[in-house]
């Protein structure tokens, strides 16, 4: 007996491990059950997917939802309208961070998060621990989360607190557990500094923001954290990967067969610095900050050249009431953009554009941050056992990007008017159909 209706997509190409093949899909209590021509189901729905592209539910590993940052504002999306937003675009899984409030046990922060994102989420999501201070019992404490749950944590390197001996701890206990550790990797020392400099001279504007933390720093944090990373047998995600100079840290660690994966987000892939001469630059400010087009390319060729890893977005969207409170001074500024609906549609369509195929597109998408936080093959592919989160994504379809036909609960879009070729039409997530995209 299925306890849940099945369902049978017929006719499209399945972009399965074993590469795109045109079939149909059956699947059967939230799972997917047969692959195969001329399936039939007893009892269930059938979809139609003939000249469409059925692509495992893709998986956005850095989100920001209902955020308090240090800016004094929160982040505008909730989990209930975040991970709808996320639905609409294809994304059935998100990782979002617990981050504890000063002196809070790192334990507690996890069990709050995990209430706020049990009561709201729509999609499947995982938290990462972020470790922010370093007190005497910070071994214990990460045990704890460990004991609970947690498998990943965070640390921010342009925080002025993550010195050598804190991150040389954390790598160490973090590796003994076998967990996974997220770097932010900046230089908050020089990062300081640059800032002091800039407040003296009067320069706080946004357009000062690469001049803030220029990509010697990001290479620099890369290097100073895989060094002890490399002493302890740490396992190390860099999220946010942004230049040239970083992800030739990446490339030379690879090649050492040291145990790093990189993450670059849609920004950096599709905006550069030169945005921040425009009007209401402001909105678009988010860290680390946009590159030049040169550091753009080079990440392409990263995920061409599999040197990169993921793409995720680092969702983090504000109001532009709320990024107003800053125009002026970026020290001030709520940092981050919306992004976890756009992800699918504009990494596939420019990824397609310049020539990535379709299954390294669900690669980046969904498959490699599957392996990397352990979901695979409980999720992150098509094929029988699996979780049936998918998309099914009409590589014809042309769209352009208005903030005003997107889900997030935002007020502007980065990428406004931007024309994507290829859309993610409807969304599946454990074996239903997500009933927005109907
Ligand atoms: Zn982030």
């Amino acid at each position: 007996m299925n306890t849940q209706p099945g369902l049978l997509i017929r006719d499209g190409m399945i972009i399965a491990p074993a590469g795109p093949t045109v079939a149909d899909l059956a699947i059967e209590d939230g799972r997917f059950a047969r692959l195969g021509k001329g399936l039939e189901l007893d009892e269930g729905k059938v979809i139609e997917a003939a000249g469409l592209v059925v692509a495992p539910g893709a998986i956005d590993p850095h989100v920001h939802l209902d955020l308090l940052t240090f800016s004094g504002q929160t982040s505008s999306d909730d989990f209930a309208g975040g991970t709808a937003a996320a639905l609409w675009g294809g994304v059935t899984t998100i990782g979002d961070f617990a981050y504890p409030a000063p002196g809070q046990r790192l334990v507690e922060a996890l069990r709050q998060r995990r209430k706020l994102a049990k009561k709201g989420a729509l999609t499947d999501f995982f938290l990462h621990v972020a470790i922010l201070e370093s007190p005497p019992d910070l071994e214990e404490q990460i045990v704890e989360c460990w004991e609970e749950g947690a498998r990943t944590f965070k640390v921010h390197m342009n925080d002025n607190r993550c010195g050598p001996e804190f991150l040389d701890r954390v790598c160490r206990r973090v590796a003994r557990l076998g967990g996974l550790l997220l770097v932010h990797a900046e230089q908050g020392r020089e990062i300081e500094n640059n800032r002091q400099k800039l407040l003296a001279e009067g320069r706080l504007s946004v357009q000062s923001l690469p001049r803030s933390v220029p990509p010697e720093l990001e290479a620099g944090a890369i290097r100073q954290v895989l060094a002890i990373a490399e002493n302890h047998g740490t396992r190390i995600y860099v999220v946010h990967l942004s230049s040239r100079l970083g992800l030739e840290e990446i490339r030379k660690a690879k090649s050492r067969k040291i145990d790093v994966a990189a993450e670059v987000c849609i920004q950096h892939l599709l905006l550069n610095e030169e945005a921040y001469n425009l009007p209401g630059a402001h909105y678009i400010a988010c860290f680390p900050p946009l590159r030049t087009d040169a550091d753009r390319e080079a990440l392409w060729e990263g995920l061409a050249d599999g040197s990169i890893d993921t793409v995720a977005t680092d969702h983090c969207p504000f109001l532009c009431s709320q990024k107003d409170l800053g125009k002026d001074d970026f020290t001030k500024l709520a940092m981050g953009i919306a992004g976890v609906e756009t992800m699918v549609p504009i990494l596939w369509s420019e990824g397609r554009r310049r020539g990535l195929s379709y299954e390294r597109l669900a690669e980046l998408s969904s498959t490699a941050s599957a392996r990397i936080f352990g979901f695979y093959p409980a999720k992150g592919a098509i094929q029988p056992g699996a979780v049936a989160d998918l998309f099914i994504y009409n590589p014809e379809r042309r769209f352009k990007i208005d903030w005003k036909k997107l889900h997030m609960n935002c007020d502007f879009s980065p990428y406004q008017g931007l024309e994507i070729v290829g859309f993610p039409e409807l969304t599946i997530k454990g074996g239903k159909v997500w009933e927005g995209s109907k």
